[in-house]
């Protein structure tokens, strides 16, 4: 008697846990838990890394990159992923330290990701950036970052001379930006309601962001 009761118990509790499974929300977090749980096994990991093998030839790196796409890419050939309309564009400075996935918390593919150094847009990020409302996305979100190499080599008299093109699109970027907004269609957009145009900073360390005030 005793046995059933408990029994009754760990099924109530099973089926509670199976709901709230179910809930988009909760699957939402668990997968982006998920995924940092994926960092967590790798980040430590000194031996099994191109970054840390000072004295490993670009060929040596470039057989592991192949090998390690030839791996991830097979998995995705077993568990095919599901494709989204992106709604969300976004423009993120190229630093490696920066992950898009955990800055949105999101693996789905909802954003247009555009990554370049510095965070600069150049003719043909305003473009793609353009083209990308046109196909439907309704927040654009220019991002810069804490300790950017590119903003570090735009005060650094000898990366100006030897990096003259960053440089030159660092030192533009607000003006820049301003031109983005005056497009047509992107001008029109934002004037109807139908588009957001947001500037925020990311924290290199934390991932956190703050709204962009220059
Ligand atoms: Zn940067």
């Amino acid at each position: 008697m005793k046995n059933r009761k408990w029994l009754i118990v760990a099924g109530v509790v099973v089926a509670a846990l199976v709901a709230v499974m179910m809930i988009p929300r909760v699957q939402f977090v668990m997968g982006g838990a998920m995924v940092n749980i994926g960092y967590r096994f790798q980040d430590h990991l000194h031996e099994y890394d191109l970054e840390h093998h000072e004295d490993i030839t670009p060929t040596q790196v470039w057989d592991e990159f192949m090998k390690q796409n030839e791996m991830a890419a097979s998995v995705r050939d077993t568990f095919p992923r599901s494709t989204r309309h992106p709604l969300v564009a976004l423009l993120v400075c190229m630093d490696a330290r920066i992950d898009t996935s955990e800055l949105t918390g999101d693996t789905r593919r909802n954003y247009y990701i555009v990554r370049t150094a510095g965070s600069v847009i150049g003719p043909e990020e305003g473009d793609m950036l353009d083209l990308a409302v046109t196909n439907g996305v309704k927040v654009v979100v220019l991002t810069r970052h804490s300790d950017c190499a590119a903003e570090k080599a735009a005060k650094d008299p000898a990366a100006r001379e030897k990096y003259p093109a960053l440089v030159k699109s660092v030192d533009e970027r607000e003006q820049r930006v301003k031109e983005f907004l005056a497009r047509p269609d992107i001008a029109a957009k934002i004037a109807a309601g139908e588009l957001l145009v947001k500037e925020l900073v990311i924290d290199t360390a934390t991932e956190h962001v703050r709204p962009d005030t220059h």
